[in-house]
């Protein structure tokens, strides 16, 4: 790329949101679009997933992690969309004005038409999760950690074998998936609810591979002796257990990745502690738009891909003068029970073109509830009556209003 010449879009993040936002442009025939990356190849989280199950929502396949990741770039042929690897936003400001860094660019300021925010997830580590006990010098591990270790071919200290797996969410049981490609034996699940988070069959199928799973449970400490881990200690509603293991691997608690937006224009939301979005996917920040796990947390790739072609449909539009660039109507007013929903803003204009529908998480499991989009005495619109369940996705349909609105529970 020319040293003078800014893209007329940048996007940010070359994961499934990043990728499907830069076809949805190019599809409609937006030219100028570069694509940063930090990471050494483009395609995010997805490639260090060998196990099917990618891209569902989005191609209607089951691919693998890098299966997904080879078709979202496999689209973008012969479109001009460029992509730069090992190149990190560093902040973005009014404008919008972007700083990155990178061997291909350097230390560059760039001045976009439009930015689209696809950065996806950073995970707790034990030192976020203040999780007391020794130190290791190998042994405690996240997600993202052992995925590096399977996919640049490290090999593990020779002692390890076992692992205990903290966390019950889907991304746990893609853990035990690589621990196993690893050669781990994870002996352990442990997590802090009553019930597992992900589907019910994959715990079973957990336990059927050797898994014990301690619901209600949490580390209370890890033991080491000589650098190495010994045991963890755990709370359960049985008492404390010591449980020997050569291992522990943190799984759970993902945030959005948000450290570029510190002090720009983008506002983010209490609930998810990503960037507030209407259902443009437009951001406080004019012309920059988000997408994709950097909205909510873990979400599925198929998912992360549908918002992120949205995105890119919406900055089109944005180019072309069709809608304004900055998120329009008011905030909306959620019910105690629900614990976020993104779009945040209930935005009129955003409906010609199909807006994305209200995804929605509890704070706790409801039986036989249905969700309600109010406006006033008004109904604007409500899904079915059914059990409504924590940390799962559950989509409201996308009608908009552009009085102020509130999600309640209705029977
Ligand atoms: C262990 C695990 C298992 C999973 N299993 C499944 C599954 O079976 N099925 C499924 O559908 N989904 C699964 N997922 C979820 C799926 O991986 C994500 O939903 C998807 O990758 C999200 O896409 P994204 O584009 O929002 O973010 P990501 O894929 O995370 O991509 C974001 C990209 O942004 C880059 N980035 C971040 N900050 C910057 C910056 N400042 N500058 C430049 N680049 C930056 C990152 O390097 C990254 O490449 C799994 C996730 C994990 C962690």
């Amino acid at each position: 790329m020319a040293q003078d010449a800014d893209p007329r879009v940048l996007i940010v993040g070359a994961g499934p949101a990043g990728l499907a936002a830069a076809h949805a442009l190019a599809r409609q025939g937006i030219g100028g679009i570069l694509v940063i990356d930090r990471d050494d190849e483009p395609g995010g989280l997805p490639r260090y997933c060998h196990h099917p199950g990618f891209g569902l929502e989005y191609a209607r396949w089951p691919y693998t992690g890098p299966g997904f990741a080879r078709r979202l770039l496999s689209d973008l042929k012969s479109t001009g969309v460029r992509i730069a690897c090992r190149t990190t936003l560093l902040s973005l400001r009014d404008g919008p004005e972007a700083e990155l860094i990178g061997p291909a660019l350097g230390l560059r300021r760039m001045r976009p038409q439009a930015v689209i925010v696809a950065t996806g997830i950073r995970e707790s580590n034990r030192g976020n999760l203040a999780v007391p006990g020794g130190r290791a010098e190998a042994g405690i591990l996240t997600t993202g950690q052992l995925q590096q270790i399977v996919a640049r071919k490290v090999a593990l200290p020779k002692h390890m074998k076992s692992i205990i797996v903290v966390g019950t969410e889907h991304v746990a049981f893609s853990a035990i998936w690589t621990a196993r490609q690893a050669g781990l034996r994870v002996t352990t699940m442990i997590g802090h609810d009553d019930r597992i988070m992900s589907f019910a069959p994959l715990g079973a199928l957990a336990r059927i591979c050797g898994t014990t799973i301690l619901t209600s449970s949490s580390i209370r400490e890890i033991e080491t002796k000589g650098g190495a881990v010994v045991a963890a200690t755990v709370d359960t509603p049985q008492g404390t257990r010591r449980l020997s293991t050569d291992g522990v691997l943190f799984t759970a608690n993902w945030t959005p990745e948000t450290a570029a937006l510190a002090g720009g224009p983008v506002a983010l939301d209490a609930g998810t502690a990503g960037p507030r979005i209407d259902q443009a996917m437009r951001t406080s920040g004019r012309g920059i738009f988000a997408a994709g796990n950097v909205l909510h947390g873990v979400e599925s790739s198929g998912w992360c891909a549908r918002e992120g072609r949205h995105a890119g449909q919406m900055a089109a539009r944005f180019l072309r003068g069709e809608i304004s660039g900055a998120s329009s109507g008011t905030v909306l007013e959620i019910a105690p029970e629900i614990d976020f929903v993104v779009p945040q803003i209930c935005s009129g204009d955003a409906t010609a073109a199909g807006a994305i529908p209200f995804n929605v998480r509890m704070k706790s499991d409801v039986a036989g509830r249905r969700l309600a989009l109010k406006a006033g005495d008004d109904t604007v619109c409500s899904g079915p009556r059914r059990r409504l369940l924590r940390k799962r996705r559950i989509l409201l349909a996308a009608t908009a209003t552009t009085m102020p609105a509130r999600l309640e529970l209705c029977d």
